[in-house]
């Protein structure tokens, strides 16, 4: 079923120059049937994903460890979903790739967030190590200024888990494949799984995140900060208000990048 929907989805893209393409034609929520192979997909995965969860690893979670618990049938909807092109879905951010190897990874756990007076739970986050040395400096600067920082609630997201991902928002967005192309990316596509690029969504240190309350997030004066300061670490926000790739604006969502003048010194 699900690949008779790819193909018709490529052949309206095909059939369409994309010069005039508006991103509006395609009609795609999933029919019946690959709504129940999602949510049969996310049953299956739930032990899986509680215990990664717990053991801290969820981030790095391998392909292998999520189709492990899947049957041939799911297992290929998956892939033909992970197939699927996101300019067909009016998604115009570059192909970034899957990095063959596993980056030198920094393990950030038990952040002290809090939230309504509460201890406020962030699962283990990880960045690759300059990555986490550049927020290290940027958050000193922060907290000497305003005497609060930010915490990471979403740092480096494995190509698997990224996938996981996308099929757990799609049930969020009615199971429509273009609104949640919208915010949450296909694996290699996403700022998160590619650490030359690699992204943080933040959280406050009282718990206000792009997940919890996007609105909220604009108005806090450590959103202010990063705004004036983030580019004196290599920091910028990757999906501004009105962007021309069709990404909602995530004004939590910031990536690490080095800026020309910095890659002419280091090659
Ligand atoms: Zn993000």
């Amino acid at each position: 079923m699900f690949r008779m929907r790819l193909f018709s989805l490529l052949l309206i893209f095909l059939l369409t120059v994309p010069s005039v393409y508006c991103g509006e034609t395609v009609s795609d929520a999933l029919g019946p049937e690959d709504a129940k192979t999602v949510d049969t997909i996310l049953e299956k995965l739930k032990i899986t994903m509680e215990y990664k969860r717990n053991e801290g690893t969820l981030a790095v979670l391998s392909y292998e460890e999520l189709y492990l618990p899947l049957n041939d049938t799911e297992k290929k909807f998956l892939k033909d979903l992970q197939a699927l092109s996101p300019e067909a879905l009016g998604i115009k951010t570059p192909h970034l790739g899957i990095p063959q190897n596993m980056p030198d990874l920094v393990k950030i756990e038990n952040q002290p967030v809090m939230k309504d007076g509460k201890p406020f739970p962030v699962s283990t986050q990880y960045l690759p190590r300059k990555v986490y040395e550049q927020y290290e400096l940027m958050m000193k600067a922060m907290e000497k200024e305003l005497g609060t920082r930010l915490y990471v609630e979403s740092g480096y997201r494995s190509p698997a888990y990224q996938l996981y991902l996308f099929i757990f928002y799609l049930v969020q967005h009615k199971y429509s494949v273009k609104e949640t192309a919208r915010w949450n990316a296909f694996p290699g596509y996403s700022e998160h799984g590619y650490p030359d690029k690699q992204a943080i969504d933040f959280i406050s240190q009282d718990g206000v995140s792009g997940e919890e309350n996007p609105a909220l997030f604009e108005k806090l004066v450590e959103y202010e900060w990063l705004v004036k300061y983030a580019a004196e670490y290599h920091f910028k926000m990757s999906y501004p208000r009105d962007n021309p790739m069709g990404i909602g604006f995530e004004p939590w969502h910031w990536r690490y990048d080095e800026t020309p003048e910095t890659r002419k010194n280091k090659s």
